[in-house]
């Protein structure tokens, strides 16, 4: 394979100082000669480091017991509202239309903001199937997690994230006010809301930050894309992310995703159901420190300055998601006329990440400027992003 011969090639190049003691601290594997540039052109950096981002522990295992409690809050209310006297026979296939359940929030303007680790489970205890015939999830999960990348926690903390209506539907439970900074697997309630569709399905949406779940009552009406409540950590989690699951009217589980391993329903409960590799880039950041990992619930520093100085060191970092060793992304950056002051080329070396991030550093840049506005600038997937950021005297 050529991404094989790639990654044994770069090994061979010189010079790659490790910087790597932050990444390493909050268990984040990262060699960093897998990081380093190919086909360089032009000002060369100093050092290069990333590699996978894994979330701190795999999944949320809500017990059985938690969810004979949301369920019973569910149908008593569904009661109480009239909303289950008469399930339809077919509930799951007239499940559809769903839109994206978040949004960014409070000023985000990042490209995207989540990654995915765990697809409903398709598999009997003791397997992992996914929708996909992947194993992107784990044993007896029941819903799709969202988590935030990069800097979850920073995400949260600013309130980044907002959970939003699949669908329409009448609220028929909600919780509220329970401790949001887990990072680990416990009996904690969640802040959560459950969403009724005409048709009797019912969606969770769980894990939200504490206080942020909508003002909006039991037997209030939600329409799609209306505002639920932030992204958090609450109850058995171990990041900030959005559980998302489904049922239809008769109470079976769903999986949104349509795929030939989906044994639970045929068609997608998506209006436009995205990729099993969702592949894009979540964010660009340019400062003058490698953005800097933290252990859980720390948020860590993502260390953006977009206001360089000559000759200060600069770094430039890129965060994936569903990074693939067949993506190749071109790096450019671009000197305030457009001339290029550096171009390197570079492939993740893993099959795949659920997030990823690279990182290429100069320790003295640009040390007589130009003074301007320069571009940072990576072409991948085939979509360009860019940032912009000034250098002066
Ligand atoms: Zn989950």
């Amino acid at each position: 394979m050529s991404n094989d011969s790639n990654a044994r090639s770069l090994r061979r190049l010189p010079a790659l100082c490790l910087v790597l003691a932050a990444a390493a601290a909050a268990s984040l594997p990262a060699a960093a000669n897998d990081a380093a540039p190919r086909d360089a052109r032009g000002a060369a950096p100093d050092s290069s480091a990333g590699g996978a981002y894994a979330p701190p522990e795999h999944g949320e295992h809500l017990s059985p017991q938690f969810r004979q409690r949301a369920w019973a809050e569910i149908r008593n209310n569904a009661r109480k509202l009239k909303l289950a006297a008469a399930p339809q026979r077919d509930g799951a296939r007239s499940l559809g239309g769903f839109a994206w359940p978040m949004a960014g929030n409070n000023g985000l303007a990042d490209p995207g903001y989540h990654a995915i680790s765990n697809y409903v489970d398709q598999a009997g205890s003791g397997q992992i199937l996914d929708y996909s015939c992947g194993a992107r999830s784990y044993d007896g999960h029941r819903g799709t997690d969202y988590y935030l990348w990069p800097f979850s926690w920073h995400k949260m903390d600013n309130s980044q994230v907002k959970v939003i209506a699949a669908a329409p539907g009448t609220i028929v439970g909600r919780s509220d006010g329970n401790f949001d900074r887990s990072c680990s697997v416990n009996n904690n309630n969640w802040n959560a809301v459950y969403v009724q569709h005409a048709d009797g399905s019912v969606a969770w949406y769980g894990h939200m930050k504490n206080g942020s779940v909508t003002a909006k009552g039991i037997g209030a009406s939600v329409a799609q894309g209306e505002y639920l409540g932030l992204v958090g950590s609450s109850g058995s989690s171990t990041e900030p992310h959005l559980h998302f699951e489904v049922y239809d009217a008769n109470s079976n589980l769903i999986d949104p995703y349509a795929g030939s391993c989906n044994g639970l329903n045929l068609a997608s409960a998506w209006a436009a159901q995205r990729p099993y590799y969702d592949s894009a880039i979540n964010k660009l950041i340019v400062g003058n420190a490698q953005p800097a990992f933290a252990s859980c619930p720390n948020p860590g520093n993502p260390n953006e300055n977009t206001a360089l100085r000559y000759g200060q060191q600069a770094s430039f970092s890129a965060f994936y998601r569903d990074q693939l060793n067949s993506q190749q992304s071109q790096y450019r950056i671009l000197r305030p006329n457009g001339t290029v002051f550096a171009s390197w080329v570079h492939n993740g070396p893993a099959a795949h990440y659920s997030s990823s991030w690279w990182n290429w550093t100069w320790s003295s840049f640009a040390p007589t400027g130009p003074a301007g506005t320069w571009r940072f600038e990576v072409a991948y997937n085939g979509t360009t992003y860019s940032k912009s950021f000034t250098v002066s005297p």
